[in-house]
């Protein structure tokens, strides 16, 4: 990259400064023309990238160090979905000029995620934008070769489970949108849901060999497991009263609470799918990583997807309200 160099500030300092954590094992990481680190025999490499553009996926006065927290939990949400340990990390990084307040706090959240998830920044790309920041951050993990857990193997009869609580990234959404009135105390507690969200990228290889799909819970519960459905031609019972709520919505009417779980994106939160056989390994496995889970529905043959109420009735109808799951 050519024109930070002309700042006092060059872009090598730049980098030395904020993106070089140490390396270590055999690793080459910050510093060198590519990262080099070594994957486990018997392992394949799992690679995710996402992009995040001021204005559309974030404001600019979002808080950086959360977004450099979100920035990394996004992608390390696409490895957990695929059951793929972290290994390392590219940030691509387009600035419109050099804020060094907000790069060290960027930073600070970027590299404190990927310390707490073994994720190594082990390169990037700094570079001058015309407008606004940009980033993209690439993931790489390792998975057991032929064992990752794709959208495609889920199986009827398999149970559908669901990682965490569901509807605080929606209600924190509406409410700064004035969609719904705000609540402060509520808004207090579903905001850190939607900034720093964690993914369970601790817990997810605890899933090879246990579970048959998964997918991670970015666009919405009934969306995303249909993409599940969809790829391995099947259909699925949800049961609304088994789903885990976030705290924060027990004060929301049902059709809130059903709005946020079943609809609600930005969740970064895992749906799989998993054989019967599984249940008493999954709760043990889960509870000692301290991960919540809760088993809410059911794979079935055909292509139906049915939401059942608390009332054992199907609420389908309940969708049409919903002007964004059409
Ligand atoms: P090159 O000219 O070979 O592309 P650069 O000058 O762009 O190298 O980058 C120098 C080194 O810093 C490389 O190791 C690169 O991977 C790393 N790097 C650049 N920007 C970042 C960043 N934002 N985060 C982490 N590493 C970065
Ligand atoms: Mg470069």
């Amino acid at each position: 990259m050519q024109d930070l160099k002309q700042q006092a500030f060059s872009e090598f300092d730049l980098i030395a400064r904020f993106f070089t954590p140490p390396a270590r094992g055999g690793t080459v990481g910050v510093g060198d023309d590519c990262g080099i680190f070594s994957v486990q025999p018997g392992f394949q490499l799992a690679v995710s990238t996402d992009t995040l553009i001021e204005g559309r996926h974030f404001y600019a006065d979002t808080d950086p160090e959360d977004l450099g927290h979100k920035a990394l939990a996004v992608n390390l949400s696409d490895l957990s979905a695929v059951g793929a340990r972290p290994r390392g990390c590219l940030l691509a990084l387009s600035l419109p000029a050099v804020d060094i307040q907000w790069l060290e706090q960027f930073s600070a959240g970027f590299l404190a995620l990927a310390q707490a998830a073994d994720c190594l920044l082990i390169g990037g790309d700094t570079t001058r934008s015309v407008q606004g920041i940009s980033m993209t951050v690439t993931v790489l993990g390792e998975v057991p070769i032929a064992q990752a857990l794709l959208r495609n193997r889920a199986l009827p009869e398999d149970d559908i489970w669901v990682t965490g609580a569901l509807g605080g990234p929606f209600t924190a959404l509406q409410m700064l949108a004035g969609r719904w009135p705000r609540d402060e105390q509520v808004l207090a507690q579903v905001l850190p849901r939607l900034q720093r969200p964690v993914p369970p990228y601790q817990w997810a290889p605890e899933l090879i060999g246990h579970a048959h799909a998964a997918i991670d819970i970015s666009d919405g519960l009934v969306q995303d497991l249909g993409h599940i459905l969809q790829a391995s031609q099947c259909g699925a019972e949800l049961f609304f009263d088994r789903l885990p709520l976030h705290d924060a919505l027990g004060q929301c009417s049902q059709t809130e609470q059903m709005e946020a779980a079943l609809t609600g994106g930005d969740e970064f939160e895992l749906c799989f799918t998993a054989p019967q056989g599984s249940r008493a390994y999954l709760l043990d496995s889960a509870r000692k990583a301290g991960v919540a889970v809760e088993r809410v529905g059911v794979i079935t043959r055909g292509d139906a997807l049915t939401v059942y109420g608390a009332d054992g009735a199907p609420i389908d109808s309940v969708f049409e309200g919903f002007d964004h799951f059409s």
